[in-house]
């Protein structure tokens, strides 16, 4: 049976899905911050899934966990989808990039504008190589400031410290009022990901970068049979990460983010096939494998106590009470 959506469709479905849901989890937690700053008297749990946005805590979550086997209590949620993404990537390549982060479908929908316009191109590989090596160099300053400049002091004093504990309200804040020079900032990401193929996702987004990294590891590979392929070069002129595909026989690179949209593009039955450890799979396993890993690792969280946080509601309250609106 044939899928009924093409692979750019598919993305874009989920993508929006899932843009949808971050924004309703954005009105779920300002309610909470409402309740909090006593504007509301209504209590509206704080939404776990707004905890996705706090990748650097996350991260640092995770060597406490290293350390000391203990769960982050203070964003729980955080380290579960951070392990969650970890794990798509090592099964469904950067299937969060692809699929799932928001600024991925930001970018998506500048990528389209841009190429509707003639504006996108994709940069020769004198230029695209020491570009991408900045996403590389920022996931390297990370990995080396939590995991060895960090002394567990530090460590212990950051994660449950005041800058930390209110970080997704100062992350909604950022979103909801932000100044001039951010403004400016993102306009220049915009501007820059209209005329440059997947700019943000390939050159600047260290967590992108420690995601391709793992998806070398995974079992998943978009194949190309060089005798059915005609070299029309197709493949490669839709491939958001600019790969040449048409040049490769396994797409194994990190900049590969499992869209399948090359699978989509090529015209001859069977020459451009998703694998898995060298078996066909239908293409959109990549995309519905994705989101059954963070799924399965919610469903997981929840019912054993890695996803809410365990603070009492007072003490939330007087925590996030100065980030409500109107305070
Ligand atoms: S190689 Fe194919 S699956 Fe990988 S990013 Fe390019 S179009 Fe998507
Ligand atoms: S789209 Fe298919 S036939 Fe055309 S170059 Fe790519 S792999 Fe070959």
């Amino acid at each position: 049976m044939k899928f009924p959506l093409s692979p750019v469709r598919f993305r874009l479905a989920l993508q929006a899905a899932f843009t949808l849901f971050n924004l309703y989890v954005g009105f779920r937690f300002a309610a909470f911050l409402a309740w909090a700053g006593g504007h509301s008297p209504d209590y509206v749990p704080k939404p776990g899934a707004v905890e996705g946005f706090l990748p650097i805590s996350a991260l640092l979550g995770l060597r406490h966990l290293v350390n000391s086997g203990q769960w982050d209590f203070i964003h729980p949620a955080g380290l579960t989808i951070f392990l969650a993404v970890l794990g798509m990537a090592v099964l469904f390549r950067k299937g969060f990039c692809g699929y799932v982060c928001p600024v991925g479908f930001l970018s998506n929908l500048l990528d389209h504008a841009g190429r509707r316009v003639g504006l996108s191109r994709v940069p020769p590989k004198v230029v695209d190589y020491p570009l991408t090596a900045l996403k590389y160099l920022g996931m390297g300053f990370f990995l080396f400031s939590v995991f060895f400049a960090m002394d567990t002091r530090s460590l212990e004093a950051f994660l449950t410290g005041p800058y930390n504990s209110v970080a997704d309200a100062r992350m909604l804040g950022f979103f909801m009022s932000p100044s001039g020079l951010s403004l400016m900032v993102l306009g220049g990401f915009g501007l820059f990901s209209l005329v440059v193929r997947g700019a943000w996702c390939r050159y600047l987004c260290p967590y992108g970068a420690l995601l391709g990294l793992l998806s070398w590891f995974g079992p998943v590979a978009v194949s190309r049979d060089r005798d059915k392929c005609v070299s029309c070069g197709k493949c490669a002129k839709g491939c958001p990460a600019g790969i040449r595909v048409d040049l490769k026989q396994t797409v194994r690179t990190p900049e590969c983010i499992g869209c399948m949209e090359c699978v989509g593009a090529c015209p001859v039955d069977g020459c451009l096939e998703a694998r898995a450890a060298g078996r066909r799979i239908p293409w959109p396993v990549v995309g519905l494998g994705a989101v059954c890993v963070l799924l399965l690792f919610w469903v997981w969280a929840k019912t054993t106590g890695h996803w809410d946080s365990t603070m009492p509601q007072a003490m939330l309250a007087r925590l996030y009470a100065p980030f409500a609106a109107g305070n």
